[in-house]
C-alpha cells in the first residue's frame, strides 16, 4: 500500500469501486472516465509505480495481467469484435496514476495507432 495512491485506496475499499474480478495478485475495475464502451483497468494488488526493468519478477505479474485481460475481454463479449490493451508509462504517455495498470478497451472501432 502506498499513501495517496488512488488504486491502493480502491484496493482496500477506501474509495468505492465495483470489482469485476479479484484474485490474490490483481483486481479489475471499470475506469471512472471511460473512453470506450468497455474500459476496464487491470491492476496489480501490490503497489508498483510502472514497468521497471530492474524488477525481473514483474514478468510473472505482467503475464497474469495479460491473461486476465484476455479472460475479461471474453467475459464482456469482446472476443469476436476485438479489443486493445494499453499500458501508459511516464510523461509522454500521459500516465496519470503511478501504480502499474493495463487498460482493456473495446466495444467500438478504435482509431489506428
Ligand atoms: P493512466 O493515464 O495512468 O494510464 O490511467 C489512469 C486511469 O485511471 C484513467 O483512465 C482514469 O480515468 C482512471 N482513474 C483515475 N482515478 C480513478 C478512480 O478513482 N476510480 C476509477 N475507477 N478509475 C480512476
Ligand atoms: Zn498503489
Amino acid at each position: 500500500m502506498s499513501d495517496n495512491c488512488v488504486f491502493c485506496m480502491i484496493k482496500v475499499r477506501d474509495i468505492p469501486s465495483e470489482f469485476i474480478y479479484e484474485d490474490d495478485r490483481l483486481f479489475v475495475i471499470h475506469d471512472i472516465n471511460p473512453v470506450a464502451p468497455v474500459h476496464l483497468l487491470i491492476i496489480p494488488t501490490q503497489h508498483m509505480t510502472n514497468l521497471d526493468e530492474k524488477a525481473f519478477s514483474q514478468e510473472v505479474i505482467l503475464g497474469h495481467m495479460l491473461s486476465v485481460a484476455k479472460d475479461m475481454a471474453a467475459l464482456v463479449g469482446l472476443s469476436e469484435s476485438g479489443f486493445r490493451i494499453v499500458i501508459n508509462q511516464g510523461l509522454d504517455s500521459g500516465q496519470e496514476v503511478e501504480h502499474l495498470h493495463m487498460h482493456l478497451l473495446g466495444g467500438r472501432r478504435l482509431s489506428s495507432m
